[in-house]
């Protein structure tokens, strides 16, 4: 690929990529460790290059199969609370690679993450864009994740882009001593949903009304 297709021009510029990060101090996202993650990651390189231009506002965008990139503002505080107080977010499940991008930015932030998406040609496409950022580990698996990732459980951080019915028994198994889950919770409405495992057990806060695809079991 040529190289300025990485940086980016125009509307896919270092220059926009930065109001992004602008507008989500804007809209509340404090973590500063979030905020340069964010803006390390090129998000348009991430969807079709007919959206490119769009790929820093503030919107979901569409993936194929019925799937979307999550919109900026949501992968941001997601990751904000996962993180908390922590120092690091530790090892880290994602359930619902898609394009890869919310991925990236976890990879930016951890040296160990695990995401795992159910449909088989989105994860390849996940693949070709997380290969233009050579430097990232993130390991894909083709797998259901509404089970977890069991063979590397326990996990520090798990985030779900995919909204389940309730909280997957499996993934609070799979929640290390001091872990965070973050994820959507419902069905046409959907809250956030962030639980801790504390030594007295799992403490759950529900945050904002969001809106996901479903968490779907099985794989495609
Ligand atoms: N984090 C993604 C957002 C993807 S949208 C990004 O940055 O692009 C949610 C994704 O979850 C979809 O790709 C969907 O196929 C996937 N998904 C839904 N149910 C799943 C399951 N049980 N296991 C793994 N992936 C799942």
């Amino acid at each position: 690929m040529m190289k300025h297709a990485l940086s980016g021009v125009g509307m896919t510029s270092r220059r926009t990529r930065a109001r992004m990060i602008d507008r989500l101090r804007d809209q509340g996202i404090r973590s500063e460790a979030v905020l340069s993650a964010m803006s390390a990651i090129p998000r348009h390189i991430f969807v079709d290059e007919a959206l490119a231009s769009r790929a820093y506002e503030d919107t979901a965008l569409p993936l194929g199969f019925a799937q979307t990139i999550s919109q900026p503002y949501i992968v941001a505080r997601m990751i904000e609370v996962l993180l908390g107080s922590r120092a690091s977010l530790g090892k880290t499940l994602e359930v619902g690679t898609g394009c890869g991008y919310q991925a990236a930015v976890l990879g930016t932030l951890t040296p160990s993450v695990y995401s795992v998406e159910r449909i088989a040609p989105l994860l390849t496409k996940a693949r070709q864009h997380l290969r233009q950022i050579p430097e990232l580990l993130v390991r894909l698996k083709h797998a259901d994740g509404g089970i977890g990732l069991p063979e590397a459980a326990p996990f520090d951080s798990i985030i779900v882009a995919a909204a389940a019915r309730q909280v997957p028994p499996e993934l609070l198994q799979q929640l290390a001593s001091g872990g965070h889950l973050v994820l959507p919770i419902g069905g046409r409405e959907q809250y956030l949903c962030h639980v801790e495992k504390t030594p007295e057990g799992f403490s759950e806060t529900r945050l904002e009304m969001v809106r996901f695809v479903p968490l779907v079991a099985g794989i495609e």
